[in-house]
């Protein structure tokens, strides 16, 4: 029994943290290095009003821009083993993930959660990178096949909202067994004739860029999202190259054909909801065009991934 441990300390401990608040009410863009009124970059989505560079955006924020009114229901994470090998760097694993779930309120990396889309059901998967980087252990493996499940279940499309830097390292080759699982998770969603649909936002590293994250039947990306398997600088030191501007950004994904478009964030939701509609209507009326030596063809406006690629007809028969 101490007065000045049971009475000073706490109050200078108040006073401390009093003077901690003020500091994140602002925000530097690290593009751009303007400050931002912390208030005015949750309106705008996190996407800096000066020069517009996409900030990471967490998870749970993720799903609230993209489902309607905001509304979701999360989908319960399976059970799994928690530390399998009983890693240890210069922390233990388990405290890692003590920490991380300490400092994000998230249970993983994963969010994946089902709700409607302009009145329409559909599954949600994002990416939490303040969680350990964004990493893929089992838990993001299991989530991830939960999901899939779900969106074939309900009958509803997949979008998975990949942000993070690979395979989690403290799980050794159980994180990388997650490549190949959920490559399955989203065949078992296109075998089902369901629309999946990738947005790759910043960044899209590793194994995660090595599996699901490139299968989308749409891949859409963020401005500025650095997309690719291994780092800049590792490849330029194994290959001895000077790597061109804007490598491994959406932008230039985009004009390689990697990517489908780059959408601004405020936007997303918007081009979601059209491309799912016109992946969900089957039949859409089809124009017949005729053709100048009288024959005729039916112009499909949408690409239909249950029927077979048609084979082109035999022009000089
Ligand atoms: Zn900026």
């Amino acid at each position: 029994m101490n007065w000045i441990s049971n009475f000073v300390r706490p109050k200078i401990r108040a006073l401390v943290k009093k003077a901690e608040v003020p500091e994140n009410l602002w925000h530097k863009c690290p593009a751009c290095t303007q400050m931002i009124f912390h208030r005015e970059l949750e309106a705008s989505l996190r996407v800096c009003p000066h020069c517009g560079h996409h900030m990471r955006i967490r998870a749970r924020q993720r799903l609230q821009m993209l489902f309607d009114d905001g509304k979701f229901t999360a989908i319960e994470l399976p059970e799994i083993v928690v530390d399998p090998l009983r890693f240890r760097d210069r922390k233990r694993y388990v405290d890692r993930l003590r920490e991380a779930t300490a400092a994000t309120a998230e249970k993983e990396a994963l969010l994946a959660a089902h709700g409607r889309m302009d009145g329409e059901a559909a599954v949600i998967a994002a990416f939490d990178f303040d969680f350990m980087g964004g990493s893929m252990g089992l838990a993001v493996g299991e989530g991830l096949l939960a999901a899939a499940r779900l969106a074939v279940m309900q009958e509803a499309p997949l979008i998975v909202i990949p942000a993070s830097g690979g395979a989690r390292m403290q799980e050794g080759i159980l994180s990388l067994m997650q490549m190949p699982r959920t490559v399955i998770a989203v065949e078992e969603v296109k075998e089902a004739g369901l629309p999946y649909i990738v947005v790759l936002t910043d960044p899209t590293t590793g194994g995660v860029s090595a599996s699901f994250a490139m299968l989308g039947d749409v891949a859409i990306a963020e401005p500025g999202a650095v997309i690719g398997f291994t780092g800049r600088r590792v490849i330029e030191e194994t290959i001895r190259e000077t790597l061109p501007e804007g490598f491994q950004r959406a932008e230039y994904l985009l004009e390689h054909g990697m990517v489908d478009m780059v959408v601004q964030r405020r936007d997303l939701r918007a081009t979601l909801i059209n491309l799912l509609r016109l992946l969900r209507d089957k039949r859409p009326p089809a124009a017949i065009l005729p053709l100048p030596h009288g024959e005729s063809v039916r112009m499909h406006g949408r690409h239909d991934t249950n029927r077979p690629a048609a084979k082109p007809a035999a022009r000089n028969a």
